[in-house]
């Protein structure tokens, strides 16, 4: 009987699942693999999702006749041990967009050659839109470096339409599997970490669309209101299709079909098509500028102090302390607190974008190198961002996003007591009643933040 081998990576998931698909409909029997690579390591979060991943897709894979395989050490010396030990004649799996991604559906593909086998790179499972399936008309270009435009034509691609899970799995008894990873044996995680695995990603998804998306338009950007879906972790390890995303999504949202709620989603959606696209074309912005402004970003002991109070919630600045402590809480961040606390830590604190985007990718359940790394290139203006020297204001920022205080009462509890809007500058309190609150001072005036920025980044300009 033909056997193919089923390569799992960031696509956790029975359905809407095309290379599982198409193993099944060439082979009469399926490997799913999973190869826990040392060399993409993830940090106590994502390593405790993941295992709640690993084990919601072996218990579907086991409903369905199969289980799960798992092996350790490098994905093509391990894929290719299981190819022998099966003597597959194929092996799917889903297409990459990181440099390590490309480098590794390379090295495959020749190992598989060698041997006279197949290899089947699947697109637009990780996105819905495969990144270059669109780019822009006439200019030669390999990607789109512009949001709108990318949207505009994104919007129109067809898309393929979401499957179903398979009814059934067969795996050759005789591979052997290592124990799955468990979560429980994971330490250093955040106390509020979510729970990972697809069962969880669909009940998420339909709670989502039933009783969340139809305001998200007017709600998303609401810090205390937490209305967002919160989906971003599945999406990550693909325990959730973002194809099959979109299309639900453009069949609720009301009211009607794709109201403004589910539009406002799906475009969402689209922002992470998009910054993987350029990731896909430009790999080296996963640590490069992806445009150089000639940054002189400030080092030494004051930007070191400066970090370290970023890092632990305790700049002075409430509204970026919350959405720091919300970070180490949970693993997890609302996007308005993520911009906030991106672009005060580049432009306030001109700090390099980099520091920024490991501490996040250290802590974030989510955390993911196309959207981490070009969100926080956006955030600093080396990036997408039209208008790269735009600063978010933290005050005008909480006081905009979270005008009652309760996303500061509830992460930053030394201020609960103050109502809004003072809240959100603690330090204009007179004497006495600013001394009732074990709260620090702002670790830099704005007006001294932004002065820092203008300067460093005009030198770095005028000396190209
Ligand atoms: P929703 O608002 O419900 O949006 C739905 C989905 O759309 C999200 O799950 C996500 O997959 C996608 N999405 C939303 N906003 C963006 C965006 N700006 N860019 C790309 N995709 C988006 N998102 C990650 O998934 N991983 C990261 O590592 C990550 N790092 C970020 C770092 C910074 C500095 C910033 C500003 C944003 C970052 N984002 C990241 C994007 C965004 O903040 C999160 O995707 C979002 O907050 C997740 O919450 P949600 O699932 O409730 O989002």
């Amino acid at each position: 009987m033909n056997v193919a081998v089923v390569l799992y990576t960031s696509d956790l998931r029975l359905h809407d699942h095309p290379p599982l698909r198409a193993a099944l409909s060439s082979s009469g029997q399926v490997v799913p693999l999973f190869v826990r690579d040392p060399a993409v390591a993830a940090p106590p979060n994502r390593l405790a999702f993941l295992a709640d991943c690993l084990a919601g897709l072996d218990a579907g894979l086991r409903s369905r006749g199969g289980r799960l395989v798992v092996r350790s050490g490098d994905p093509v010396a391990a894929t290719m041990a299981v190819v022998r030990e099966a003597d597959a004649d194929e092996v799917h799996m889903a297409a990459g967009v990181s440099a390590y991604a490309h480098a590794r559906e390379e090295r495959l593909r020749e190992a598989l050659e060698a041997e006279g086998r197949r290899f089947h790179v699947h697109d637009a499972v990780i996105t819905a839109v495969a990144p270059g399936a669109v780019t822009p008309t006439g200019s030669g270009a390999d990607h789109f470096a512009v949001f709108t435009p990318y949207h505009r034509h994104w919007s129109e691609h067809p898309l393929r339409a979401a499957a179903p899970a398979p009814r059934a799995v067969p795996v050759p008894d005789a591979i052997h599997s290592e124990p799955l990873p468990e979560r429980a044996a994971v330490t250093g995680t955040s106390p509020g970490l979510a729970p990972g695995g697809e069962p969880e990603a669909r009940r998420l998804l339909a709670r989502w669309l039933r009783s969340g998306i139809e305001r998200y338009a007017e709600t998303h950007d609401d810090l205390a209101g937490d209305a967002t879906s919160r989906l971003s972790p599945h999406l990550h390890f693909g325990t959730l299709s973002p194809t099959e995303a979109v299309h639900r999504a453009r069949a609720a949202g009301g009211p009607g079909p794709g109201g403004p709620g589910a539009e406002a989603f799906v475009r969402q959606l689209c922002w992470r098509d998009f910054h993987h696209q350029v990731l896909a074309a430009r790999p080296a912005a996963a640590a490069a500028d992806y445009r150089d402004r000639g940054d002189r970003w400030r080092t030494g002991p004051a930007a070191e102090e400066e970090i370290r109070a970023w890092k632990e919630g305790r700049t002075g600045y409430p509204v970026v302390d919350a959405a720091m402590r919300q970070l180490a809480h949970e693993g997890w961040m609302h996007n308005r607190g993520r911009l906030l606390v991106a672009s005060f830590l580049t432009k306030t604190l001109y700090v390099d974008w980099r520091v920024g985007a490991r501490h996040f990718m250290d802590l974030l359940v989510d955390g993911d190198l196309a959207n981490n790394q070009l969100n926080w290139q956006w955030a600093a203006g080396t990036g997408t961002d039209t208008r790269p020297n735009r600063v978010l204001n933290p005050v005008r920022q909480g006081l905009r996003y979270d005008p009652d205080g309760g996303y500061v009462h509830r992460w930053v509890p030394e201020l609960a007591g103050l109502p809004a809007p003072r809240v959100h500058e603690p330090w204009r309190l007179p004497g006495l009643e600013r001394a009732a609150y074990d709260y620090p001072d702002p670790v830099v005036g704005l007006a001294d933040g932004l002065d820092r920025f203008r300067r460093g980044r005009d030198a770095g300009q005028g000396s190209e």
